[in-house]
């Protein structure tokens, strides 16, 4: 399960940062995600509130923000997002990576960050 272990990856570098500033309780983790990562943002907080579970986590908001992946080709020079992405079977197949545009080979320049941007915490 991908979301497991991303938020067991999520708690834990919470937990570091949590233990370095010596906090009690950490109230709020945001998060910035790419949707090109198909992390499912509800399994992603069932998973985070499993694991925070007894840990200074525990009750904390997570709060995320999806980033729009971009594709850059370098046959046509097009920069931009996927057209597939409109489409909502996009979850069930595997997007294949061609440019919008001309159909060469596009490589993905956003949408596959997964990051904390702000914790805030109780000390
Ligand atoms: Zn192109």
């Amino acid at each position: 399960m991908h979301e497991y272990a991303t938020a067991r990856l999520l708690v834990e570098t919470v937990l570091r940062e949590a233990a370095r500033r010596s906090t009690k309780s950490v109230t709020e983790v945001h998060l910035v995600i790419g949707n090109l990562t198909f992390l499912s943002t509800e399994q992603l907080q069932s998973s985070y509130d499993l694991i925070a579970k007894g840990t200074p986590v525990e009750g904390s908001r997570l709060i995320v923000k999806e980033n729009e992946g971009v594709v850059e080709c370098d046959g046509c020079g097009y920069r931009g997002p996927l057209n597939t992405f409109s489409d909502a079977s996009f979850l069930f197949i595997i997007p294949s990576l061609c440019c919008p545009r001309c159909g060469n080979t596009a490589k993905i320049v956003a949408g596959r960050e997964c990051m904390v941007t702000k914790i805030r915490m109780e000390v």
